[in-house]
């Protein structure tokens, strides 16, 4: 049995080995304690089952001494003296099935339960973790422990209690009935078992290494076709296909080279283990028939001991297989609980909010200093300090990497300065309630909106849960994106796909627009807003952009002038630090990006260019 265990061995991901974290018993034990009654009736049926299992072979011996009587005297009924046995075994075999059903039917439902209660606290504790968190981590990677961890640990979990528990009853009733049989061949049945159990015990867990390399290299050949249907788009364009091919070709070679080294092992262990059980057979029948034959045993005895030591035979081959199961089910258990415990260090709720009639929209930043946590040694803002009026449009100016998104993160409080302070209205921002500030206060519009791929309404209503329909159009309107949407055939409800595939930059931007307006914000961040669209999407989301801001507390980022025409205010960032313009420079700078766009050029003068 052990053999075909190597090949079913659940999916080995390719994961750097860095420190496992600890099995938390304590959060198993609060998962697992609404189960409990379900479980332990789940226990108590499963150990009835192995104890049936255990009487089964018993009968089976004493049917067979009856057949051997008939066979020697020929006299009497068969049918009459074998009938209650008979139909005792019936009813065993009834009830080993009626039970073995009752249990199996309780633990897929604890199991199930479970898996749906640990996805669902494992994937709410992810979505309150600090943005800092997600620096660090892949996604995929979090995603492997919300699907295959949890499986993996379910599965383990069910069979340690079916398997496990059925196990270990029958080696150990099997064990008392066999000794009570003939004392001598279960000595003798001690001694080999274990021997031939290490062999075997051996060969298997070099097949589970050599399963697990051939399920790396199974891994490897999927990323090579992952990544290129992917990026089929930049396969086509640099015309890549047959290199690809050959790619995906050599990663199969691979992994069909290492499959069938792992068939012959498989074989072998098999051809191997056949013998072994065979003569085992063989050996209990020639022991044990010469022990019949000076009287010292029954043939009937003798048969169930054969079958009682098949059992024991299965059943400790069941538990080495589960022994691996269990290291397995524990790490992947593990693995789920680590991110369960963790506690992020800004919360997502929590602390005082503002009245909406009181709110101003003033912001601050007072000497900021900020590095973000996975680079701790790199100062991205040194001593910034900025100001944003109320019902203003300053923008911020300055070389890609100078910091200017990193000014809207501290905003959005994704994560919290090194020194100094953010403040909203004089409070400081670690004061306020984070939930509130960026769902009633912030609006933040990047460079690569991300949308969901539902349809258009469901994607602005993102904004406000509760918005209606109007306020959904309304919002859309404001942003120029009624008439694009209204266009569609499918208007409101169109589905824009994955990341919103199906729309082109300038829509999607817009829909953005729409999605932080409905919420309608005191602040509002436009971070490089249009600086991914071609000239035209960009007219018409700035204009939306323009009507926006009217009255609003805004912060322009750019690396463009023509964005920032509109601010009363122009602010360059480098090195971390504020250079501001004053206002002669500012008109100067408002000079110098007309008379760019006098000659023609669509791209402003670089803001390196700006009199600093
Ligand atoms: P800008 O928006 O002005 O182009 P950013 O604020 O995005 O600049 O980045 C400023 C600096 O911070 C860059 O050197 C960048 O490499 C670094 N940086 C940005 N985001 C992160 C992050 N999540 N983790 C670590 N470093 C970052
Ligand atoms: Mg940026």
């Amino acid at each position: 049995v052990a053999l075909c265990e190597a090949e079913e061995a659940p999916l080995a991901r390719s994961r750097p080995r860095v420190l496992e974290p600890r099995f938390n018993w304590t959060l198993f034990w609060q998962f697992l304690r609404p189960h409990l009654l379900v479980l332990g009736a789940a226990i108590v049926l499963a150990l009835g089952a192995a104890l049936v299992n255990v009487q089964i072979p018993l009968l089976l011996g004493q049917l067979v001494e009856i057949v051997a009587k008939y066979t020697r005297d020929h006299a009497g009924s068969f049918l009459t003296e074998s009938r209650s046995l008979s139909t005792h075994l019936l009813l065993l075999y009834g009830l080993q099935g009626l039970l073995t059903f009752g249990y199996l039917v309780l633990l897929s439902r604890i199991g199930e339960r479970m898996a749906v209660d640990l996805r669902r606290a494992l994937f709410c504790n992810l979505l309150r973790q600090d943005i800092e968190f997600f620096d660090a981590k892949k996604t995929g990677q979090l995603v492997s422990r919300l699907t295959t961890d949890v499986q993996e640990f379910k599965s383990s979990f069910k069979l340690v209690i079916s398997q496990g528990l059925r196990s270990c009853t029958q080696v150990a009733g099997c064990l008392v009935s066999l000794s009570m049989l003939s004392t001598r061949l279960t000595l003798l049945l001690m001694v080999a078992t274990p021997a031939l159990m290490g062999v075997g015990t051996l060969m298997g867990s070099a097949l589970r290494k050599l399963s697990r390399q051939c399920q790396e290299q199974v891994a490897k050949a999927t990323g090579v076709a992952d990544e290129a249907l992917g990026n089929v788009r930049t396969v086509r364009a640099f015309a890549m296909e047959q290199r690809e091919e050959e790619r995906y070709g050599a990663e199969l070679e691979g992994s069909r080279c290492k499959a069938e080294e792992l068939g012959r092992g498989i074989a072998l262990f098999q051809g191997l283990s056949n013998i072994a059980f065979n003569c085992m057979v063989l050996g209990t029948l020639f022991v044990g028939g010469s022990l019949v034959a000076g009287q010292q045993l029954t043939g009937g005895d003798l048969m169930s001991f054969l079958v009682a030591s098949q059992t024991v035979q299965r059943s400790m081959a069941n538990l080495s297989i589960l022994f691996g199961q269990v290291v397995r089910g524990l790490s992947a258990g593990a693995r789920v609980f680590e991110y369960m415990t963790l506690s992020p260090g800004i919360p997502l709720s929590g602390g005082c909010s503002l009245p909406r009639e009181h709110l101003r929209g003033s912001i601050t930043f007072h000497n900021v200093s900020f590095s973000y946590p996975c680079r701790p040694s790199f100062p991205v803002l040194r001593d910034f300090s900025l100001t944003l009026p109320p019902g203003k449009i300053v923008a911020l100016v300055g070389q890609s990497g100078g910091g200017k998104t990193t000014v809207a993160s501290l905003l959005e409080r994704f994560y919290d300065p090194t020194a100094g302070v953010v403040t909203l209205d004089g409070q400081d921002l670690r004061t306020l309630d984070p939930s509130w500030l960026r769902s009633q206060v912030i609006g933040f519009i990047s460079q690569e909106p991300v949308l969901f791929g539902t349809t258009i309404m469901e994607n602005i209503r993102f904004g406000k849960v509760d918005a209606s329909d109007e306020e959904v159009y309304a919002a859309a309107r404001e942003a120029n994106a009624h008439e694009f949407i209204t266009s569609f055939p499918e208007g409101y409800n169109t589905i824009v796909g994955e990341r919103g595939a199906t729309l082109s930059g300038g829509q999607k931007q817009r829909l953005a627009i729409a999605r932080a307006l409905i919420k309608q914000p005191a602040v509002l961040i436009l971070d490089e807003a249009t600086s991914a669209l071609d000239s035209e999407s960009e007219r018409v989301v700035q204009e939306a952009l323009d009507r926006a801001s009217a009255g609003r507390t805004v912060l322009v980022i750019a690396h463009r002038l023509s964005t920032v025409r509109a601010a009363h205010r122009i602010v360059v960032m480098a090195h971390g630090r504020v250079c501001e313009l004053n206002g002669v420079q500012a008109a100067a700078a408002r000079t110098l990006h007309k008379s760019a766009l006098g000659k023609g050029s669509g791209d402003s003068p670089q803001p390196s260019l700006l009199p600093a």
